[in-house]
């Protein structure tokens, strides 16, 4: 009785909400077309209307671009791609003034209540973070094309789509309201939900009630029904780690192109790009399906389980956050996980895909400068913006992230003996700060649920791995599941220049510490002699040297030749692959089968 009546009040009452919101709520309409794609333009006209009384009194709105896209720090100045803004207000032209690099003031007539923004623009790069048109297909990441009201950022729109003429589809995970048009319930939907136009190719799955779809763009040969299973398994796998889906839908917008790859996560889709070939290719295939993982695993590691940073945005500034070591580091460590787990990849390609990860960071001088929470708060200016000496002075947060997932995975198994790992830190912060409080987390709570998983202090781990730059001390993780890691190199008397050369012999890296970098070798430096010969090949040349021979380096640079004596060095690059301890003990046995899902 109690129930019902209460039920009743709020049904009168929300419904009375319900429409003075709407006859008050401003009103945002977006019309897209595209008369010319083979020029790259999309011609927008945003119709805003029934204004609020804050925008009447003020008598102006501010429309502004996105600078930057989540999911890619780097702030990219989308505004650069918009040209011939006009506004008008029936049949009078408005005056707007551009205010700033992304923001234009419209100044609105007393007497109007509405007003006709129109714009094009240039969009001619392929890429998941930007958007593109040509004669084939339109894909648009919405923050790159879609002006915005500042002060609506709550209100939904619409979005109405004209395709250019035998274009016959629109892929996208917004909501469709038919007649081309869709909907965006507040401006964080419409900036996270790309749209593909065209005539792509659309396969269709259901997991769990879940209908998922799959958007084929590019001239490509596949056995859809092996594409559509396998990416299904991958799903299913990815959804067993938290076990809870959050979508009402999914979908997929896939670029195959001739070269390329990538991928950018959305709340209920994702772009990626492959090259064609993987499909008939094995171990390409592999590795587009550990990115659609990637990918697909981030609807809820960053879209749901996220820094408090990371949502909602600042589209118009940088958004710091010491955790996209997590975020990304830790997605990446879920894509080969989620493979080994749906038996996509056997445990010794799961295996020598993690020791190459382990390699790839050891073998870098940075891992001893960058700890992966300055990588992480850094990514806009470092990650996003390296250059030659990146390799001596930052580490990827993506890879040392994807490490230290694998470590923190095998640490909760070991002090667990077995009974959680990862995926209950996943669980954890899911429940916890998504589902009951509707957050994101602190760096401090972070750790909180880590320890809380693992049912001990991590306090030592994370600051000596995560925020410091210590080495991780491997095999005291390896040895709980039976295995150990293993340094091939580690008795070679190789010598070592520490300058490589991506073409011909000109210098393209030169490695800290190095003797090259020792001795005085400089990027850009053209290799003209060394010991008075012409070298063919710089890597042949070294390998007949030994340790402790000077070599005379003849460059030119700046267009001048200098000479440098040069002491090679023993060869310090490791070469680590994990291996099966002898003499395992039946607990490490049995650890070894809950780690790699035996
Ligand atoms: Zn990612």
């Amino acid at each position: 009785m109690k129930k019902i009546s209460f039920l009743a009040i709020y049904l009168i009452f929300s419904h009375f909400v319900w429409s003075q919101n709407t006859s008050n709520q401003p009103k945002i309409e977006y019309f897209l077309s595209m008369e010319q794609p083979q020029t790259h333009y999309f011609d927008v006209v945003i119709k805003l209307s029934n204004f609020d009384a804050k925008t009447k009194q003020q008598g102006f709105l501010d429309l502004k671009m996105a600078v930057w896209t989540p999911g890619s720090y780097l702030i990219r100045e989308y505004a650069k791609n918009i040209e011939s803004v006009s506004v008008t207000s029936g049949t009078s032209n408005v005056k707007s003034d551009k205010i700033n690099k992304n923001t234009w003031r419209v100044r609105l007539l007393p007497t109007s209540n509405e007003a006709i923004v129109k714009y094009k623009v240039y969009a001619n790069e392929l890429s998941v973070r930007t958007s593109f048109i040509d004669d084939s297909h339109g894909y648009l990441n919405p923050a790159s094309v879609f002006m915005y009201v500042n002060d609506w950022k709550q209100v939904p729109s619409t979005i109405n789509i004209k395709p250019y003429k035998e274009w016959n589809t629109i892929s996208t995970g917004l909501k469709p309201l038919g007649d081309n048009t869709f909907e965006a319930e507040n401006l964080d939907i419409l900036i996270d939900s790309p749209i593909e136009i065209g005539t792509q190719k659309v396969l269709s799955f259901d997991l769990k009630g879940i209908p998922h779809k799959i958007a084929m763009y590019g001239d490509v040969k596949f056995d859809e029904a092996k594409v559509s299973n396998d990416i299904k398994k991958v799903c299913e796998s990815a959804l067993s780690v938290v076990g809870e889906h959050p979508c009402k839908d999914y979908t997929f917008l896939i670029h195959n192109i001739g070269l390329g790859g990538g991928g950018l996560e959305h709340l209920n889709s994702t772009t990626c790009q492959t090259s064609r070939m993987v499909y008939s290719n094995d171990k390409m295939y592999q590795g587009f399906m550990s990115l659609i993982a990637h990918e697909y695993f981030h609807l809820w590691n960053v879209k749901r389980i996220r820094p408090k940073a990371l949502g909602p945005f600042d589209y118009e500034n940088e958004n710091y956050t010491h955790l996209l070591w997590f975020s990304e580091g830790c997605t990446s460590f879920y894509q080969n996980y989620i493979l080994r787990r749906a038996n996509m990849m056997t445990p010794e390609e799961y295996l020598n895909a993690y020791a190459t990860e382990i390699n790839t960071i050891e073998n870098q001088p940075g891992n001893k400068v960058q700890s992966v929470a300055e990588s992480s708060w850094d990514a806009w200016i470092k990650y996003y913006r390296p250059n030659e000496n990146s390799r001596n002075s930052t580490v990827s947060y993506y890879d040392k992230g994807a490490v230290l997932g694998g470590v923190l995975n095998l640490a909760i198994l070991q002090a667990t003996k077995g009974s959680k790992n990862l995926d209950d830190v996943m669980k954890v912060l899911y429940q916890e700060y998504y589902k009951k409080q509707g957050r994101g987390f602190s760096d401090e709570e972070f750790q909180k649920t880590v320890e809380l998983v693992a049912e001990k202090s991590m306090s030592d781990f994370f600051q000596k791995y995560i925020s410091g730059t210590e080495t991780i001390p491997y095999n005291t993780y390896f040895e709980a599941v039976g295995m150990k890691m293993t340094d091939k190199n580690a008795e070679n008397t190789f010598p070592y220049l520490g300058a490589d050369c991506r073409t011909g012999l000109k210098i393209s890296s030169v490695l800290r510490d190095s003797p090259a970098y020792n001795d005085g070798l400089n990027v850009g430096d053209e290799i003209l002699q060394i010991d008075g010969t012409k070298p063919e090949e710089l890597t042949k040349l070294i390998s007949n040297k030994k340790i402790g021979d000077v070599i005379e380096v003849k460059v030119r640079r700046d267009g001048l030749e200098k000479k440098y004596n040069v002491t090679l060095q023993r060869n310090p690059i490791k070469s680590l692959s994990i291996e099966p301890l002898e003499n395992q003990t039946s607990e490490q046995k049995e650890l070894y089968k809950k780690w790699l899902f035996l």
